[in-house]
């Protein structure tokens, strides 16, 4: 875009996003693939299938270009506290907006994003009496803006997906569910965590 308030939007997107998808994504690749070498039993684990060479090579992107835990601390610290949160709120106001019109405020999606919201305004409010707090919840607040992410991306995915679309059921209707089933409950367990902390912080 020529337009300079455009670039600078997509500019506090990229900076917010950015950690969130290099730990997650290298999160997933490593635990698929120890989920694939798992369906296999102790064939899975020798050598000779190859699945044990592919959780090895897929576990040291969790530790290279930034250790995950490194990229959890870039997020938390250095981009959303420096702002007091704003640029992340900006980011869930995007999120918001874009959801697909029955997902909005009163469906699981919109309270996920408020409840984003709040955990992120208790740890600034909370931080300054604790300097050791956002280190300690950095993984977990990485991990619930993850799951925000997802489902807002599934959500835009399915609303794309038409009568037409082929193999909608398996390639994207269950997916998506699975997602729901499995994946999302989750943020509910990350967003304890944090509130707990920044409790006894206070
Ligand atoms: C196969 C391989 C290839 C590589 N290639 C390159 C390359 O081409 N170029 C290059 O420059 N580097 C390369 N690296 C180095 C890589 O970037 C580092 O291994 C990585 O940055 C982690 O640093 P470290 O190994 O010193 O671990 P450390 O910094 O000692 O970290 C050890 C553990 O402690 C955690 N930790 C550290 N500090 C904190 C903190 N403040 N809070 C919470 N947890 C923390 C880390 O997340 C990690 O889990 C490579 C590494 C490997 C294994």
């Amino acid at each position: 875009s020529p337009d300079a308030d455009t670039q600078a939007a997509a500019q506090r997107w990229c900076a917010l996003v950015t950690p969130v998808m290099k730990s997650v994504f290298t999160h997933q690749a490593f635990h698929g693939g120890s989920d694939c070498l798992q369906v296999f039993g102790g064939h899975g684990y020798v050598r000779e299938w190859g699945i044990e060479q592919i959780v090895r090579d897929a576990r040291v992107a969790m530790i290279y270009e930034g250790t995950n835990e490194i990229q959890a601390i870039d997020l938390l610290v250095r981009k959303v506290l420096a702002d007091g949160g704003s640029g992340m709120n900006t980011l869930l106001d995007s999120l918001q907006a874009d959801l697909p019109k029955d997902a909005k405020a009163s469906t699981p999606a919109g309270a996920r994003i408020q409840t984003l919201r709040a955990i992120t305004a208790q740890i600034v409010k909370a931080a300054p009496q604790d300097a050791a707090l956002a280190y300690r919840v950095a993984d977990d607040y990485l991990r619930a803006v993850a799951l925000v992410l997802m489902d807002w991306a599934w959500l835009r995915i399915e609303a794309g997906v038409e009568d037409s679309t082929p193999n909608a059921d398996k390639r994207w209707k269950a997916p998506a569910q699975a997602l729901r089933s499995w994946v999302l409950p989750e943020f509910q367990m990350r967003s304890f965590i944090i509130v707990q902390q920044c409790t006894a912080a206070a």
